[in-house]
């Protein structure tokens, strides 16, 4: 349950060094001692967190076995990736997997700017992210929760579409897809009602090569296809803030 989910009371608090060692800024000022601090000092202030040199930009929210966090990694090097999921068990698998691509990769770069985090993405979201730090997020086969009175556990809604406005810059964008044709028309439904985002067109959809990694590379998506079923897929652009003046 979430009781023993661990989350950071603010963005600016969360230590992601262990996720991405490779991209933590050694030597940071904000770890030096002040001058008349006292060891009494030190062992009361909080602990800040390891900086990063990027923050992260893309999120695989309900990642599940993480196929599509680790295709992405390599198609965007420079990129910092992050799989949120919430069953412990294949968090744990997730991470074990980007270990095992980490040092089957020795000397290169490959696989080191991809994480994985176990979280409720339908609480904590802005815990994790400041506004506007995220560039995609991408929603894959959410579990669909068929019967109406389970449609609050939706991880599209109303509620949760301003969260995900919130964490994204203007100009990103969320991508969506599932096989279940009804969850396609209350994910469309939901984005399309939301001031703060619009629908990409089927053409700028269909040229953006995460579309095709999103149908191909999730374990959903391979499942799907093995069962020769349909995928349903749609794109929503964080549009800029309306300016009041
Ligand atoms: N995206 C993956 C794919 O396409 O292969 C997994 C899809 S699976 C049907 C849905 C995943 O979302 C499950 O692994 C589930 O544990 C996770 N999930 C459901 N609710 C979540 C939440 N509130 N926060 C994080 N993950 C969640």
């Amino acid at each position: 349950s979430d009781h023993h989910l661990i989350y950071p009371p603010s963005p600016d608090q969360m230590d992601w060094s262990s996720l991405y060692p490779d991209y933590v800024v050694e030597g940071d000022p904000m770890e030096q001692n002040e001058p008349s601090e006292t060891a009494a000092d030190q062992s009361l202030r909080p602990v800040k967190p390891k900086r990063l040199s990027k923050d992260v930009e893309v999120a695989d929210i309900g990642c599940g076995f993480g196929g599509l966090t680790i295709a992405l990694a390599p198609l965007m090097p420079d990129t910092l990736i992050l799989g949120l999921e919430i069953r412990v068990s294949v968090t744990q698998f997730v991470e074990d997997r980007i270990k095992a691509l980490r040092a089957q990769n020795p000397d290169t770069k490959l696989y080191r700017n991809a994480g994985v985090l176990r979280a409720n993405t339908m609480k904590f979201l802005p815990n994790f992210f400041k506004k506007g730090q995220l560039s995609k997020i991408f929603i894959c086969f959410p579990d669909p929760h068929f019967k109406a009175r389970k449609h609050k556990q939706r991880i599209v809604s109303t509620t949760l579409n301003s969260e995900y406005a919130f964490v994204m810059k203007p100009g990103g964008i969320v991508y969506t897809i599932t096989d279940v044709p009804d969850l396609h028309g209350w994910m469309v439904q939901h984005f399309d009602a939301h001031l703060s985002f619009e629908r990409v067109s089927e053409e700028e959809q269909e040229a953006d090569p995460c579309v095709e990694v999103m149908r191909t590379e999730t374990e959903e998506g391979k499942k799907v296809e093995r069962n020769n079923g349909q995928k349903f897929v749609a794109l929503f652009r964080r549009l800029e803030d309306p300016s009041y003046d």
